[in-house]
């Protein structure tokens, strides 16, 4: 073998990808019953978008961005994420509605230069949701109801909710410097990514996965504690409303996500069964980043979710969905006559019906095998008899019965049996 998929890049093979448009389409379905429509963006971005709608001080911006030069010298870069692309979108082609929010769904691939391992890999899938231009809690409630409504949709259950605040550049200049000054008592004790980040931004300290730092954290000032009145009324009505409609969660004053631009609401959810990698989705409101980046102050909120971790956590329940693709009918020419017709036939059973054949012109009994082998349900056998009474024989795999049926009335009969299943 010479080539091979890139390291952290995977084919999704026939007997996959049954199981990802099943995901794709329970995603969009729950998105559109919440009024988004689907937005589409490129692959690749300038790549000062992403270090200014990211955050300069970011992971993913510091070390995980695939940016190369184009044949102009111009740096490019390959979609990290999808929120700066769709805040790109919505100035450019002017997408605010004067009344009301402007609600958006994506899905397709994301790149990060990631170490590759359970559940991380470096091309990856991402479905995602933008709510933008509305600062009420509800609009965070939503967007969180369509997160969690998607991966039950998939038939997952071990689910954890957890939600956090912020704050907001009222409330949390001060909490920073009062963290600032609790982590400069430990510093001794974190590692060399947390020392660097207690200068330029304290609050993402709290994201390291280190065990040695996260043992620290118990002492830490939190957030929460630190909120302003405005911030502290939107979190009680978020968890009002959270309450409202019974969806279970955990306030978890460490959760900070990767990115810089996230205000008040930020919330994950999570799958028990996925060890360290165990985030599905993450998302919270993001208040400033349209004015930060050349936009009207605009209020909002949105997530994104992996779609590989959300199928290996189906996999992990045992609740992988039935992705058979089965022909509903196999075409067996019994002689040379039906060989002739055989064209014919499967182009006109083609117009309403998955039909398989044999292109090996092989004995009926080969014929039959490979109808099994397919998992087709009717198998219809044509030869010189059937063509000179106008029929076709048609036999039911599953009860070993035969029939005749007029040709004509073909379509008719395989809708019928076809319905009964
Ligand atoms: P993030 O944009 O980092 O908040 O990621 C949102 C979701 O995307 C995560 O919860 C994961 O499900 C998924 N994700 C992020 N990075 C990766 C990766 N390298 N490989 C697979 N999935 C990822």
């Amino acid at each position: 073998m010479k080539y091979r998929a890139m390291r952290g890049t995977r084919d999704i093979l026939p007997g996959e990808t049954r199981k990802w448009q099943f995901a794709e389409g329970v995603f969009a379905g729950v998105a559109k019953r919440y009024g988004c429509r689907e937005i589409r963006f490129p692959i690749f971005e300038a790549t000062d978008l992403f270090e200014r709608g990211i955050g300069e001080m970011t992971d993913i911006v510091k070390k995980e961005m695939y940016t190369f030069h184009d044949r102009k010298g111009r740096s490019l870069t390959l979609r990290p994420e999808g929120t700066a692309s769709v805040v790109r979108a919505y100035l450019e082609h002017s997408l605010a509605r004067r009344a009301g929010v402007v609600k958006l769904f994506y899905m397709g691939p994301m790149f990060r230069y990631d170490r590759p391992g359970q559940g991380r890999y470096r091309q990856f899938h991402q479905v995602g949701i933008e709510f933008i231009g509305s600062p009420d809690p509800q609009a965070d409630v939503e967007t969180l109801e369509i997160l969690v409504g998607f991966l039950k949709g998939l038939g997952l259950r071990n689910l954890e909710t957890r939600i956090n605040s912020l704050g907001c550049p009222v409330c949390r200049p001060g909490y920073q410097q009062s963290l600032r000054d609790a982590l400069a008592g430990i510093t001794s004790s974190l590692c060399e990514d947390c020392i660097e980040r207690v200068e330029r931004n304290p609050l993402r300290v709290l994201d390291c996965k280190q065990e040695k730092c996260r043992l620290q954290f118990g002492k830490l000032p939190v957030m929460l504690d630190h909120l302003c009145g405005e911030c502290d009324d939107h979190m009680k009505r978020v968890e009002e409303m959270l309450g409202g409609i019974r969806l279970p969660y955990r306030v978890d004053p460490l959760l900070v996500r990767g990115l810089d631009y996230y205000t008040r609401t930020t919330y994950e959810v999570h799958h028990a069964g996925l060890g360290s990698q165990s985030a599905l989705g993450g998302g919270g409101r993001y208040d400033g980043l349209i004015e930060q980046m050349g936009g009207p102050p605009t209020p909002a909120v949105g997530f994104s979710a992996g779609l590989e971790r959300a199928l290996l956590s189906l996999d992990e329940e045992g609740a992988s969905p039935d992705v058979a693709e089965n022909p509903d009918v196999f075409i067996a020419p019994a002689d040379e006559t039906g060989e002739r017709e055989i064209p014919g036939l499967t182009h006109r059973l083609r117009q309403r019906f998955a039909v398989e054949r044999d292109y090996r012109r092989r004995n009926l009994k080969s014929q039959f095998k490979s109808a099994a082998d397919h998992g087709a349900r009717f198998v219809i056998i044509l030869g010189e008899q059937e063509v000179a009474e106008g029929s076709v024989a048609v036999k039911d795999m599953e009860s070993g019965e035969q029939a005749k049926v007029p040709l004509s009335a073909i379509e008719e009969w395989l809708e019928a049996n076809l319905a009964s299943l």
